[in-house]
């Protein structure tokens, strides 16, 4: 059976001016879907989540942060569609793929970004995933330097070659690769970390995890008191907090100073 769920009127100004949005359908549960169904919440409108995910955030922050999250949503009036896709989008009608239609006044997607790596490879530089980086912020041809979301690089933490969409990561590289193009030869080694806001709740995220074999949860996530490590072999990769700032600082330091945070 296919539901409609909410009937609009037309779309366009009406006689008293510019028509207000009621209702919103947010593609993806992730950051920015999340923040933007908080914010937009916060100022009355019904907001919709569509997004293939089990739940919202799990991806990143496991399944304890992800049903927490998912509860402080709903709690605010959030409606989930999960393990859905949008299949169109017709005026003011989003399509699920169950059939199903969502009448929407507008629609955020907020599902991820795919780095752009055209003209580097134009350039023969290498690229996997992004443009690849030495510790130096130097791609593979040198006195060319890449810095910010593009950047693939060697993370002394992880080991791995990873990639990252933070803000601060983004500064911190291209301060790098300045000094590095002025040949003082300085290595890129800053923790990434960065934080999410969901009504009053924030959540602290310090270090990369893309896979983990072990959640340590210390605190209650309910009581919104809590920090999960996110271990691999033993190790921890990454750390999230609520209300838990000097610890997850902590863990912050022990990683810069390549100490093996436990
Ligand atoms: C909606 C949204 C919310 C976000 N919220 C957060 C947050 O809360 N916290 C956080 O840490 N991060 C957040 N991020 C991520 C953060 O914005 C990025 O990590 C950061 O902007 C990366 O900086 P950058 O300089 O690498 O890339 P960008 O900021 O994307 O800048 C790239 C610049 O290069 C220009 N450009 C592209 N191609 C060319 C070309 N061929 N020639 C010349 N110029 C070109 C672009 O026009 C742009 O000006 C958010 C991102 C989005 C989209």
């Amino acid at each position: 059976m296919s539901i409609r769920y909410g009937h609009l009127p037309t779309a366009g100004p009406s006689l008293n001016g510019p028509r207000l949005a009621r209702r919103v359908v947010v593609l993806g549960a992730s950051f920015i879907g999340l923040e933007v169904a908080a914010a937009l919440r916060s100022r009355g409108i019904e907001v919709h989540v569509v997004a293939p995910d089990k739940q919202p955030l799990g991806r990143v922050l496991g399944p304890q942060m992800g049903d927490f999250i998912r509860t402080l949503h709903e709690k605010k009036g959030v409606v989930f569609h999960l393990e859905e896709i949008a299949s169109s989008i017709d005026g003011n009608d989003v399509k699920l793929r169950d059939g199903d239609t969502l009448a929407a006044d507008f629609v955020v997607a907020g599902i991820g970004v795919r780095p752009r790596t055209g003209l580097a490879e134009t350039a023969e530089l290498a690229t996997d995933r992004g443009v690849l980086v030495n510790s130096f912020m130097e791609t593979s041809m040198p006195g060319i330097f890449a810095a910010g979301d593009i950047a693939r690089w060697p993370d002394p933490h992880t080991g791995d070659n990873i990639r990252v969409e933070h803000w601060v990561v983004a500064e911190r590289q291209g301060q790098t690769a300045a000094l590095n193009m002025l040949g003082k030869g300085e290595k890129f080694t800053a923790v990434p970390f960065f934080w999410s806001q969901h009504y009053d709740v924030r959540i602290n995220y310090v270090g990369h995890a893309e896979r983990w074999d072990e959640i340590v949860v210390e605190g209650d996530v309910a009581a919104r008191d809590c920090l999960l490590r996110f271990k691999s072999g033993g190790r921890v990769l990454a750390a999230a907090s609520i209300s838990r700032d000097i610890e997850n600082l902590m863990i912050e330091v022990a990683m810069e100073h390549g100490m093996a945070a436990s």
